[in-house]
């Protein structure tokens, strides 16, 4: 790859400081090197021209070697989204789920539409446009399941990293032959592993240091495995350290069927705990109905789990609790689960936890007639509620925490790469229409009295991929819109 230019980039920069707070640096300027790391941040001079002038000095950097990068009135940047769980071959499946709950959506949707992608002209439509459509959503980094098939993987890490996305992609490992369909299963646990190895050996061949594109061990859930090969890709992880991902605890009729297949374990997590698979590499999607004592296991295990609130909606697998989680000292990131959710986006499924954690708060019984209980449980459905910076952390820092990359994406400093959007709001003009270059920003309209935070509110609850102007992972321009 030629290399990088440098980068400069001036105006209004938002990013998590903590998971209740937003910082945000005015007339600040950010320098990114050749190889898109944060060099420097000048924060809260008087103009941006004053900061570019006193980076560039501050450097050594000339001028001409640097391309500058203006946010307006208006626009800010905002550390690029990362989506901890999305299974790419369902993109062509989003939005299409009935009433479907997961055993039957598995069945009815997913194992045909997955097992088609074997035809790799078809695999790359999907994942090309799976690849483009979730970048243009600000998703800088995509925790992705694959299918069976290694071509196709293989095909999807070439994708992601020639389009610049960075992405853990994980072959699907499925093996069961008592709960996999006969035309869409591995032969045996062997052969599970050794397709999997020649996912791992192909990324070692394209991004031999896996900055871009890392495989992701990746034991689809526990009934679709074979305790062989449960055991063997933990041991494939003891001896590569490279991640983990599965699914936990979604819905009752598999947390069932978990129980019926595994009487050795006395849980759920406790099979993955069981089998090795309970890492502190290792990311969990749904977690919705874990118990106490699974909590306390993930938690000490260090395991992370992927919040997925438009998927547990849509498959009315339930409310996952965030706050719950945190509580027990879990990290907690944001997943799409597309299409188990239909929508490729990480804003939307930031919002969504939002509103999924008021439904955790209705769902708090408050007894009636008042006294210390009801006070308790009024505080505590207050307590339950996700605000808005808190989802925007899920989204950035806190997704990054689940995925090991907490130092060096999720946030703006000087270390730190450049993975960021450029995103841009509607200025609401004196007459009430919008100015000429505002059309097609989208849903959030800005009167230009709203306070920053509120600004970000706006963007949280009406934001969509209008907004998002640009998109950079590690310092590489990788979206761009008018
Ligand atoms: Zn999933």
């Amino acid at each position: 790859m030629s290399p990088q230019r440098k980068l400069l980039l001036l105006g209004t920069f938002v990013h998590s400081k903590t998971q209740q707070h937003l910082e945000f640096l005015h007339n600040a300027a950010v320098a990114v090197d050749e190889q898109g790391k944060i060099a420097a941040i000048e924060r809260d001079v008087a103009e941006a021209s004053e900061a570019q002038a006193r980076l560039l000095t501050q450097l050594g950097w000339d001028e001409a070697e640097v391309d500058v990068t203006v946010a307006a009135e208006g626009q800010f940047f905002f550390p690029g989204f990362v989506d901890t769980h999305i299974h790419a071959p369902q993109y062509a499946n989003a939005g299409i789920f009935g009433k479907s709950s997961l055993l039957d959506w598995l069945e009815t949707y997913t194992f045909p539409l997955e097992s088609s992608l074997a035809d790799l002209s078809k695999a790359r439509r999907v994942y090309t446009r799976c690849v483009r459509r979730t970048l243009s959503h600000g998703t800088t980094t995509a925790t992705y399941y694959a299918t069976i098939d290694v071509a196709a993987t293989n095909l999807l890490a070439d994708l992601c990293l020639s389009m610049g996305q960075r992405a853990f992609v994980g072959r699907a490992c499925m093996d069961n032959p008592d709960v996999n369909p006969d035309y869409y299963r591995d032969a045996s646990a062997a052969e599970t592993l050794r397709a999997t190895q020649q996912t791992i050996d192909h990324m070692r061949s394209i991004d031999p240091g896996f900055d871009i594109v890392s495989p992701i061990l990746t034991p689809r859930f526990a009934p679709s495995c074979s305790r062989e090969a449960m055991a063997g890709l933990a041991q494939l992880h003891r001896e590569t350290n490279l991640p983990i991902q599965t699914h936990i605890s979604e819905n009752l009729g598999e947390i069932q069927l978990v129980k019926s297949m595994f009487p050795e374990a006395d849980s759920y997590a406790g099979v993955y705990d069981k089998y090795g698979l309970l890492t502190p590499k290792t990311v969990l999607a749904h977690a919705v109905h874990i118990s106490e004592e699974e909590a306390e296991l993930i938690a000490h295990r260090g395991s992370k789990v992927s919040h997925c609130p438009c998927s547990n909606t849509s498959l009315t697998s339930g409310p996952a609790r965030v706050r719950w989680m945190w509580d027990r000292g879990i990290d907690v990131g944001l997943g799409t689960d597309m299409s188990g959710g239909y929508s490729p986006s990480i804003l939307d499924a930031a919002r969504q936890a939002a509103l999924v954690s008021r439904h955790v708060a209705m769902g708090i019984h408050v007894p009636e007639g008042g006294g210390a209980a009801a006070v308790e449980q009024e505080k505590e459905r207050e307590r339950v509620k996700l605000t808005v910076e808190e989802a925007l952390y899920l989204a950035t820092r806190g997704g990054a925490r689940c995925v090991g990359l907490e130092d060096k994406i999720g946030g703006f400093e000087v270390g730190m790469e450049w993975d960021a959007q450029l995103v841009s709001l509607s200025q609401v003009s004196d007459d009430g229409g919008m100015e000429e270059h505002d059309h097609g920003h989208g849903l959030v309209d800005v009167f230009g009295w709203e306070s920053w935070g509120d600004r970000l509110a706006k963007w949280l609850y009406n934001g969509d991929d209008r907004n998002t102007k640009r998109v950079w992972v590690k310092g590489r321009l990788v979206h761009k819109r008018k």
